[in-house]
């Protein structure tokens, strides 16, 4: 027996596990001061209204005879399929059926994926990011190279093309940063990866964030991306399906054998996502769901924007939270993440990110996220001010 060597080539992630150790050795030594978690990567609210029925109303069909459903389609029940359709449609996006595929959430797709690629692919992933693209690169030994995301290009690299890679990582909006790439951005991607015959990998998990005309919620609203793009997408930060599970990846038959491909990965190694939970996220998609998981959304903007309003009176440099969830500052003072994260704990009881724990480039950089509650945010913020106003 030999074990999978790759492994022991992964960095070990200390950072939510040193800030839950941080925020319980301080609130021990200061039982009387009240923490505020702006730290977290999760949705807070629940569920909406119309989502609960649907799933009642399934929970029901299960203990009937007559509509008890046992294994469903592996790739997702044609039901929730039309309504992933109808979605993209209102994005101006044309898709056939079988080029949409349902799965239990966008991570475990963004690992299997790598199913369809050789080991000897060079894959190309920005600096700072979601650390899942990178190691599961490197649990199966493949070349990860980096592009840096920075201040000076405002936590949005361009391509370049001295730089060659078959597999590219975008995450639009951006975990951590909350960045969004605009039309002509992600049209210089698109054709830098056809010109290469690589593969973009687009992360679209925040896509439900943006308001804005001139960013694209999906990356097939640039010509050409479907001979080049795969696109994933997921309930979780969308409709609150953090702990329901279930999301959505496109194979376009435009991308050749991948398409057959995928099929037959998912028909082997995967046996589809619950009828129930199906049922709650074809909801998502119905005109009252859209409304309802939209009070959410605005929820959570309001308090991103409570945030960024805050963070422009103290003078502090930030990108997102316009478009996402997150906000990402660079430390005042020039201080370095942690330094930050400590200071900031110490002295107003506020926690967020270190954004070093996402890459080197995330080093003298912070995350804030609005998925707290609004009082919190507001009386963090105010505490902000007074620190640094
Ligand atoms: C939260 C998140 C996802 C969603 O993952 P699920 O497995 O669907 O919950 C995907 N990509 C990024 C960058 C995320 O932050």
């Amino acid at each position: 027996m030999n074990i999978n060597k790759n492994y022991e080539n992964l960095e070990q992630s200390y950072l939510f596990s040193t800030v839950a150790k941080k925020v319980s050795e301080f609130s021990s030594k200061n039982p009387d001061k009240k923490i505020i978690k702006l730290g977290i990567g999760d949705v807070t609210l629940p569920l909406c209204k119309k989502v609960i029925d649907a799933m009642h109303k399934a929970v029901d069909e299960m203990g009937v005879q007559a509509t008890f459903r046992g294994y469903g389609p592996e790739q997702g029940y044609d039901f929730l399929r039309k309504a992933v359709q109808g979605y993209y449609k209102t994005h101006n996006v044309e898709l056939d059926l079988d080029e949409i595929f349902i799965s239990d959430g966008a991570k475990s797709d963004l690992g299997n994926i790598l199913d369809l690629f050789n080991q000897d692919n060079t894959v190309l992933v920005p600096d700072p990011v979601y650390p899942v693209y990178v190691d599961t690169n490197i649990m199966a030994g493949r070349k990860v190279i980096f592009i840096d995301a920075n201040g000076d290009n405002c936590f949005l690299p361009l391509p370049d093309k001295n730089v060659k890679a078959d597999l590219i990582y975008i995450c639009s909006p951006n975990n951590p940063t909350g960045a969004a790439y605009n039309r002509e951005q992600l049209k210089a991607w698109v054709d830098y990866a056809r010109g290469m015959g690589a593969i973009i990998l687009f992360d679209a998990a925040y896509e439900c964030f943006i308001s804005d005309k001139e960013i694209p919620h999906s990356i097939y609203e640039i010509d050409g991306a479907k001979d080049c793009a795969i696109e994933f997408c997921s309930l979780s930060k969308m409709a609150g399906f953090t702990g329901t599970r279930c999301g959505y990846t496109i194979v376009p038959n435009a991308l050749g054998k991948l398409n057959k491909m995928w099929l037959r990965r998912q028909t082997t190694k995967f046996n589809g996502v619950p009828y129930i939970v199906q049922r709650a996220a074809e909801a998502v998609f119905t005109e009252e769901g859209q409304k309802e998981i939209k009070e959410n959304l605005n929820y959570y903007k309001e308090n991103a924007k409570i945030i960024s309003e805050t963070l422009k009176k103290c003078n502090v440099w930030h990108v997102g939270g316009k478009y996402s969830p997150y906000i990402w500052l660079k430390c005042p003072n020039n201080m370095k993440s942690w330094e930050f994260f400590d200071y900031l704990l110490e002295n107003a009881q506020v926690v967020g990110t270190p954004g070093s724990g996402f890459g080197n480039n995330g080093e003298g950089y912070f995350r804030l996220t609005s998925f707290g509650s609004k009082e919190n945010t507001v009386e963090a913020m105010a505490r902000f001010e007074k620190l640094f106003g």
